[in-house]
């Protein structure tokens, strides 16, 4: 028996005052790039993380891309970054001229592998005038980029002291953890600059934007400049670099004020989600759930389960009009990534890849729903 009713993967909730901030932008004609909606965004971005500045971006991608820019990437540098991550992260830093240097995912919580990451640093690296570089090809590598990978996170503190041995800047991509904690500090604050995204799959969502968090007032001001055409007069066209049109538009900010009111009840249903699947599913054929570290509050933004039947469960969940999803497809099996380095021993990217399917979580979900999935998920591996 098929279902009526398509149940999407994760789509956007418009429950609160978009309408009504929308209406505000139209009905005062501040729908551009600048308005009173783009300031109090960023504010509330920054605030619910904890952090002093926050820097409304067009997007995700920009966010991270201005974040490398300010963080000293240069053409033909490296930049560290997970295998196991969306396209995005690893474009923001070609846009630079740069290239990834891939790290594996570990198996249990599916981020950045950090013993790969040590032994990485210690045997392949070196330290030539301030700089670090790539001993295999001499050139430097000027950051890192962990990724938050489905809103969970590393262990930041061994995170931590691994990098702050080597000079190496730190970029988060914490495009899919606005609501994720370590030891209590929100992520995207654990390095000078942050990344969020709200495109629609996201916990909240504006549409399409970005924020870049940040304690550091001059790294704000700078990145409120580069990415606003780096206009540097009030009242004449007067740019002093070439800046980026990156700017998040009035309309959409007010989408994300209403957005963020609403996000505290979708963390509460994303949680309740997960606490659902995590019972009906437990001991369920081969069934593994990302691993979470009792350090780490998630904001359960992608709920995704591990299953040697991913196909299986994929084609039932199909027909039952489920929609599920793979995970992206790793970096290195990509044209224009697959010649980066890519260190792994056992590549548990491509396991992940083989094996996880992301299952129905949006905030809008019913009990109802939730139970058919988990139901329909049971038949499929029974
Ligand atoms: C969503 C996302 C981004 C940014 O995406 P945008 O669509 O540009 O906002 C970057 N990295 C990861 C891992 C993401 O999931």
């Amino acid at each position: 028996m098929s279902n009526q009713q398509l149940i999407p993967l994760s789509v956007p909730n418009i429950a609160g005052n978009e309408w009504k901030y929308v209406k505000d932008c139209l009905d005062t004609g501040w729908i551009s790039s600048v308005g009173a909606y783009v300031t109090q965004f960023e504010q509330m971005v920054a605030q619910f993380a904890g952090a002093k500045y926050g820097v409304a971006t067009v997007n995700g991608t920009a966010a991270l891309h201005i974040s490398l820019l300010l963080s000293g990437v240069r053409p033909d540098d490296y930049v560290i970054l997970p295998n196991l991550t969306f396209v995005a992260s690893a474009n923001s830093i070609k846009y630079l001229g740069a290239e990834p240097i891939l790290i594996d995912a570990d198996p249990d919580y599916w981020q950045m592998d950090l013993d790969l990451l040590e032994e990485f640093l210690e045997n392949e690296t070196d330290e030539k005038n301030g700089d670090l570089i790539y001993i295999q090809d001499g050139r430097r590598i000027a950051a890192i980029m962990p990724v938050h990978i489905l809103g969970n996170m590393c262990d930041m503190d061994r995170f931590a002291s691994i990098v702050s041995k080597y000079p190496l800047p730190v970029v988060e991509d914490a495009t899919e953890a606005l609501g994720t904690r370590y030891k209590g500090k929100h992520a995207g604050t654990f390095s000078p600059l942050g990344c969020f995204s709200f495109n629609g799959n996201k916990i909240i969502s504006t549409g399409g934007g970005g924020v870049i968090v940040t304690d550091d007032e001059g790294l704000a001001k700078k990145a409120k400049h580069i990415t606003n055409t780096a206009k540097a007069s009030a009242d004449e066209y007067y740019h002093d670099e070439v800046g980026y049109n990156y700017r998040l538009v009035n309309i959409l900010a007010a989408v994300g004020v209403a957005q963020m009111e609403l996000l505290p009840s979708f963390i509460k249903r994303k949680k309740e989600a997960v606490a659902l699947y995590k019972k009906e599913l437990t001991g369920v054929a081969d069934i593994r759930f990302q691993k979470e570290s009792p350090d780490v509050e998630t904001n359960g933004w992608l709920f995704t389960i591990q299953t040697r039947h991913q196909q299986k469960l994929l084609d039932h969940l199909n027909a039952n009009k489920i929609l599920s999803r793979r995970f992206w497809m790793p970096m290195n099996k990509l044209p224009m990534y697959k010649d980066c380095p890519y260190i792994q021993k056992r590549d548990n990217a491509d396991l992940i890849y083989n094996t996880c399917l992301s299952i129905p979580c949006s905030t809008s979900i019913t009990d109802e729903q939730l139970e058919i999935v988990a139901k329909e998920v049971k038949l499929a591996l029974s």
